[in-house]
């Protein structure tokens, strides 16, 4: 597995959301790593994961496949914000906003990242991909979605 900037040129646009994200979480108070990890992708949909032991209350690591690239920027970074919003779940950060979160994980994580940071996290209908950037008939993350 690599770290990411010891790829940057063929992952140029994943840098770009990297470093968006990354940037984003330190203002939560967390470290954020991603890595290339090929298990990652698990076609149709899944193109990143966080695992539980790998978060801390100081942040964690989203491990990334390098089909990201194919996508478009905006569900990369649709991608990245919900696996944040995981590793913010597991740190327990959603504690400070003192509201109920859904008991389902993942529409949980997409919550915390609408209240830290106040990005929509929307999902294509067609693919169920996430983006942060809305176009006629995306929705919000539907229950029992894996
Ligand atoms: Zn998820």
């Amino acid at each position: 597995m690599a770290v990411f900037p010891s790829v940057r040129p063929r992952l140029s646009r994943l840098q770009f959301a990297y470093e968006r994200v990354r940037r984003q979480a330190r203002t939560a108070g967390l470290y954020i790593e991603l890595v290339l990890d090929p298990d990652a992708y698990d076609p149709p949909r899944h193109y990143a994961f966080v695992l539980d032991h790998e978060v801390t209350d100081e942040g964690g690591t989203i491990h990334v496949a390098s089909e990201l690239n194919i996508l478009r920027p905006e569900q990369v970074l649709g991608i990245l914000y919900h696996e944040l919003g995981h590793v913010i779940d597991l740190a327990g950060l959603g504690a400070e906003f003192k509201r109920v979160y859904s008991a389902d994980e993942e529409i949980r994580a997409d919550e915390l990242i609408r209240d830290c940071f106040d990005v929509e996290i929307f999902y294509d209908p067609d693919t169920m991909i996430q983006s942060i950037q809305w176009r006629p008939g995306f929705i919000s993350r539907p229950p029992g979605l894996k």
